[in-house]
């Protein structure tokens, strides 16, 4: 029979499986504690159980961990980024950044992506599996115990579509915001999607008070269906119908993010479009000028067309901000690291 992932459990869940082997209700607090908010990675770390109490925990329950398989720190401004691997051998990435109010950390939340959108990396290396909840919460654990200090914010931006893995998702953010884990508010925490719009309505109507963000990167179906698949299942209209719901409903802003494609959604036009399409949306646009992805053949923008993007924006009352690129000596963006690492470049 194989072993429950304890990590993944509810601490209800956990005070269940306790008592059905007989123990003490007391004994759920204790080893939730260890599991979620010390991040152990094995039973014999849990020293104030008896021995023989760590060695039947072990038999019928695993940790599923992450190990750092590759760290790299940028020279530039103190970016960390790591590849991690996982129990069964399959890698994924992380970044830490250091901000003004602290440690943000940006996780994966799948082993690859089915998206498929032809400026990524990770959609380029195509699927392997979901993360489970002990996963992604393991990446920031790990991250936390390396750097040696409290990761105050989370975002789901890292590899891997988050609303194509929801319910362990969901599982992950309730986990993660509990009291007696790793206690990160969901104010603290930002998802990224490239816009399953079922999804969204679902996540709105939780009223969850996170922040999301909404890769729209073009603002026309002729544009977008070019550079994300996904936009031919849901298109701009129906995309940006959600997002309406979803500010309305929570009473909070949508990030929507923009990679500024020299040649491709840069133009005057595309930007005047884009203002008019957000009309009525709380919204901030980030523009990001498009990271070199090899074999995509994209270039980013220059500086010039930045601005003057930036200003039509602003001039139509959208407020947009150029996001300062971190770590750009790291490859610090999602799914390079790894991409080079199974093409066996070095490191
Ligand atoms: N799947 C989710 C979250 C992970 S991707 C999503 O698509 O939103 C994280 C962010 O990086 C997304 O906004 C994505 O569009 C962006 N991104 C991917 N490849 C990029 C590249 N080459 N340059 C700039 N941004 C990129
Ligand atoms: Fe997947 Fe996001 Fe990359 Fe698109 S941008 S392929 S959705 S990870």
């Amino acid at each position: 029979m194989s072993k429950i992932d304890i990590r993944s459990l509810l601490f209800e869940e956990l005070q269940n499986e306790l008592i059905s082997r007989g123990l003490p209700k007391f004994r759920a607090q204790q080893v939730y504690r260890w599991v979620q908010q010390r991040g152990v990675t094995s039973f014999e770390e849990m020293t104030d159980l008896s021995k023989e109490l760590r060695e039947k925990l072990a038999e019928d329950f695993e940790l599923r961990n992450t190990e750092i398989a590759v760290k790299r720190v940028s020279k530039l401004d103190g970016t960390v980024k790591y590849l991690f691997r996982l129990t069964d051998g399959e890698t994924i990435e992380s970044v830490i950044m250091k901000y003004k109010h602290g440690y943000s950390i940006c996780i994966s939340t799948q082993v690859g992506c089915k998206m498929g959108c032809t400026f990524c990396a990770t959609g380029k290396s195509g699927f392997a599996r979901d993360l489970l909840p002990s996963e992604m919460l393991s990446e920031i654990q790990t991250a936390q115990r390396d750097i040696g200090e409290r990761i105050s914010n989370v975002v789901l931006m890292g590899m891997g579509e988050p609303l194509d893995n929801y319910r362990n998702v969901l599982r992950f953010l309730e986990l993660v915001s509990s009291e007696n884990g790793l206690n990160i508010g969901m104010r603290h925490i930002s998802l990224s999607t490239c816009g399953l719009v079922d999804k969204i309505y679902d996540l709105a109507d939780r009223k969850l008070q996170l922040t999301l963000s909404v890769s729209l990167h073009a603002p026309n179906d002729m544009i977008r269906s070019r550079t994300m698949p996904v936009n031919k299942k849901w298109n701009v209209e129906e995309l940006l119908k959600s997002c309406r719901y979803y500010s309305t409903v929570t009473g909070r802003r949508i990030s929507f993010e923009y990679a500024m494609i020299s040649g491709v959604n840069d133009s005057d036009a595309c930007a005047f479009e884009l203002a008019s399409r957000l009309h009525g949306i709380i919204a901030h646009v980030n523009l990001i000028p498009v990271n070199d992805v090899t074999g995509t053949g994209y270039r980013k923008s220059g500086e010039e067309r930045l601005r003057k993007f930036t200003a039509i924006l602003e001039r139509k009352g959208i407020t947009a901000t150029v996001r300062r690129t971190l770590g750009s000596d790291i490859e610090a963006s999602c799914g390079q690291l790894r991409r080079r690492n199974e093409q066996g470049g070095t490191l």
